[in-house]
């Protein structure tokens, strides 16, 4: 029963860590939250967060119109919001590429780590759990 939650709970958490990413917010943090307080508890404060929506269209591939600001595609020539005419500079595309990853690399190192620890507190509750369950099985036909 114990492991049954425990294999849950990291899935769940990883759920919350997507949630957050799609909108926009860190993932990271998100799992944090949800790995400490539980994955619903976890799921209700990504909830509360609002959509970061220019984390989201930079994530698309989406460049910033230079006039409006506001987000346009990067092949357009003419923004569709101010009508104003764009200038490509080559870079733009791969520079915002780069600046927004779904996950930083500091947070993959913290997301490796929590799940290692995780893992081997699993592996220990298992091998805790099987010791304890042994005594009360001597009397079955399963004892080894
Ligand atoms: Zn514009």
């Amino acid at each position: 029963m114990i492991i049954l939650l425990v294999l849950l709970w990291l899935p769940l958490c990883f759920c919350v860590a997507a949630y957050a990413a799609n909108k926009g917010r860190s993932g990271v943090v998100g799992f944090v939250v949800a790995f400490l307080f539980s994955p619903l508890i976890g799921f209700i404060v990504v909830a509360t967060w609002k959509t970061d929506a220019d984390v989201i269209a930079e994530r698309a591939g989406m460049v910033k119109c230079h006039a409006c600001a506001e987000y346009i595609k990067p092949d357009a020539t003419v923004c569709r919001y101010c009508r104003s005419e764009v200038q490509h500079p080559a870079a733009v595309t791969e520079e915002v590429d780069q600046s927004a990853p779904a996950i930083s690399p500091t947070g993959k190192v913290v997301l490796t780590i929590v799940a290692v620890v995780f893992l081997a507190l699993m592996v220990y509750a298992s091998i805790m759990q099987s010791r304890e369950a042994t005594p009360a099985r001597e009397g079955s036909t399963l004892t080894q």
